[in-house]
């Protein structure tokens, strides 16, 4: 019963998603000489979805997790990549998951914890939904001013027996996949070579070492994304001295990979890693960035530009899937960060944005697909923090912000402006301070509905995998 309810619950808003594309496709067409694409422009008639919503209310426990994080992911860049890419009536594959809230996503000052910092970093976003505790900017799942770790939903996963994986479009070692294995002061500290900031933590000073040795020495099963140079330095203490973090792996039992096709080889059995990407890996669109007044565009942005040899994040979400999921007796808990909308958000790049937005929902769909067949599975989809883009009137003459500006023609075929002002002109824009949107499906899942703080997704996430820090939550 509840396994045909969340099949329809996907089943029937994929309907919806491949009809609205096709009307795009037409409208796009037409877009020159038809002003209707009527299609797109009415959202399908809603009717009365409380049976529905009943039915997908599960109060049960998970066998396994899917959380996928899309960093920087606010309602602002949800709502451009829809328009932009299935129009202001299609829906995401994001869109369709049955409950959904709004949650907060303040940090606390490093001065003064008590106080809030009403605009979070990635690091101490990660650190509440990861811990169930706020911190201060830079930190990674420790705690502020007194450096304690903190429990991750990862460790007390593996301490429950079951299988995990991360996997990230940025380098591994950048703050969301790195808070749930490692716990650090500094955020900056991800190779053997870069711990300026966090000197205690070096292994040569008796210490765990940096972000890259850390999730290395966690015996992660499954760890997908960029940042190859930080696993190629060169480790100063403990049994792996002056090796590089990569030959560590290697000699703890990983299997490390570099390129698209080894990925899709992989079978499983093993701990793998794959480094597809010295840095952050490469991005899936491009276009003109924002400028002043009066802005660029209007443009289409250019599709297809990831380098081959990357795998994107949907090919990474299903292997770190298929791989996680292939011993029956053990369930998994797997995180997916869609990490460069954030990124090109602060490079003011509309095009870059939506590219890396829709990429990571079709990573959402991958889960979905995955779910409707496994209704044990509690997804969640969500952001960490809100950030700079707005969509705007077209800016004036005589009216118009100091800010940088660019125009978008969308799937209805009409212009869409955004304004990215933040900060000034050229320089990175800003994250910032409102509460961002969360929606799940599958065991717990209605427990989004509302509006929640950031570190109730852990205590969720905790109690329906039935983690053993469920009981002080
Ligand atoms: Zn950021």
């Amino acid at each position: 019963m509840e396994f045909r309810t969340l099949r329809s619950e996907v089943r029937g808003p994929r309907s919806i998603i491949s009809q609205t594309r096709s009307s795009i496709t037409l409208c796009l067409l037409l877009a020159a000489s038809f002003s209707g694409c009527t299609a797109v422009r009415h959202a399908p008639i809603a009717g009365d979805r409380t049976t529905d919503l009943a039915r997908a209310l599960n109060d049960g426990h998970a066998r396994s997790v899917i959380l996928l994080i899309g960093d920087g992911l606010g309602d602002s860049e949800i709502t451009i990549a829809r328009n932009y890419q299935v129009g202001a009536a299609g829906r995401l594959a994001l869109d369709t998951l049955p409950f959904t809230g709004e949650y907060t996503t303040y940090v606390v000052q490093e001065a003064n914890p008590a106080l809030p910092d009403y605009v979070g970093d990635s690091a101490a976003t990660a650190t509440a939904w990861a811990t169930g505790h706020k911190t201060s900017h830079a930190r990674l799942s420790t705690t502020p001013q007194t450096d304690e770790p903190l429990k991750t939903l990862l460790e007390l996963a593996q301490e429950k027996g079951l299988r995990t994986g991360n996997v990230t479009t940025a380098e591994l070692t950048d703050a969301t996949p790195a808070a749930l294995n490692a716990h650090i002061n500094h955020r900056n500290c991800e190779g053997p070579a870069d711990m300026a900031p966090c000197p205690k933590y070096k292994k040569s000073a008796g210490g765990p070492g940096s972000i890259a040795e850390q999730t290395v020495d966690h015996h992660v099963d499954v760890l997908l994304g960029g940042g190859r140079s930080r696993f190629e330095q060169t480790i100063d203490g403990g049994p792996y001295a002056g090796q590089t973090v990569i030959q560590s792996a290697i000699a703890q039992g990983y299997t490390v990979i570099g390129l698209a096709p080894a990925l899709s080889a992989m079978q499983p059995g093993g701990m793998l890693l794959g480094l597809f990407a010295s840095g952050d890996m490469g991005l899936e669109w491009r276009g003109e960035p924002a400028k002043r007044y009066p802005g660029s565009g209007p443009q289409r942005c250019v599709e297809g530009v990831r380098p081959p040899s990357e795998p994107s994040l949907a090919v990474m979400t299903r292997k770190a899937i298929e791989l996680l999921d292939h011993d029956a007796r053990r369930g998994f808990f797997l995180q997916v960060e869609g990490a460069a909308i954030d990124k090109r958000d602060h490079a003011a790049d509309p095009c870059g944005q939506i590219g890396e937005t829709v990429a990571f929902d079709a990573a959402v769909q991958v889960a979905l697909e995955y779910a409707a067949t496994h209704a044990d599975t509690l997804v969640v989809v969500t952001g960490d923090h809100a950030h700079t883009s707005q969509i705007i009137p077209a800016p004036q003459p005589k009216d118009h912000s100091p800010g940088v500006f660019s125009t978008l023609i969308t799937a209805d075929g009409a212009n869409m402006t955004l304004q990215y002002a933040t900060n000034l002109p050229g320089r990175s824009q800003e994250h910032t301070g409102t509460q961002i949107h969360i929606a799940a499906q599958g065991p717990q899942a209605a427990n989004v509905v509302g509006v929640t703080d950031q570190t109730a997704l852990f205590a969720l996430i905790a109690r329906a995998l039935s983690l053993e820090a469920h009981r002080a939550t």
